[in-house]
């Protein structure tokens, strides 16, 4: 059998020195190009948290396309949490430290009911500063994290220690 973790080691294409010197971009266009991959890598990384989660999360940009399917996949409302300046309203912003500079993130609070339980969706973690502002900000929202799931994970760059006690499930790790 054809698993989540096969589909993406198959399509995913490594690319040196994108979008600067010395980064290893692993693009998973190809996976989410392909209708069964797409659908394969979905049902995977819903599948240790269903029953358990009242809406997903998808991180600007590329967890957008995965969170939106996993959302209809279960039955649940979709949540994007956007880049800075894009919200209109009482919006709640964390920024956070990029290799070179800052990024922030934003959601309306009003978004969803208080004590929502969000699973969070990415394509990659690295550093796992994108999806600790994200977890920040759901918390601060008055919701709460049910999981993290990712389709690859670079574990030399410590996401997973930066995200200690959170549940992360990961379909490739590299
Ligand atoms: P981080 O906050 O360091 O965990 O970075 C995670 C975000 O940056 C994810 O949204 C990824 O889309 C992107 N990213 C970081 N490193 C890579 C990489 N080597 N290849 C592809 N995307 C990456």
């Amino acid at each position: 059998m054809t698993t989540a973790t096969d589909v993406v080691m198959q399509r995913m294409l490594t690319v040196p020195d994108f979008p600067s010197a010395g980064i290893l971009f692993r693009d998973l266009t190809p996976v989410f190009a392909h209708g069964a991959s797409f659908r394969s890598v979905v049902d995977g990384l819903i599948e240790p948290f269903v029953g358990e989660f009242d809406a997903v999360a998808g991180l600007e940009a590329r967890g957008f396309l995965l969170a939106a399917a996993a959302a209809i996949d279960a039955g649940v409302g979709v949540l994007p949490i956007r880049k800075g300046g894009k919200l209109p309203g009482d919006i709640i912003g964390e920024t956070y430290d990029l290799e070179y500079g800052t990024a922030t993130l934003e959601v309306n609070p009003v978004s969803l009911p208080a004590g929502s339980r969000v699973l969070v969706l990415d394509d990659v973690l690295a550093t796992g500063g994108t999806i600790e502002a994200s977890v920040s900000l759901i918390e601060r929202a008055g919701w709460s994290v049910a999981g993290i799931a990712v389709v690859l994970e670079l574990e030399a760059l410590g996401g997973r220690q930066r995200l200690a006690g959170r549940e992360i499930h990961s379909l490739v790790s590299l």
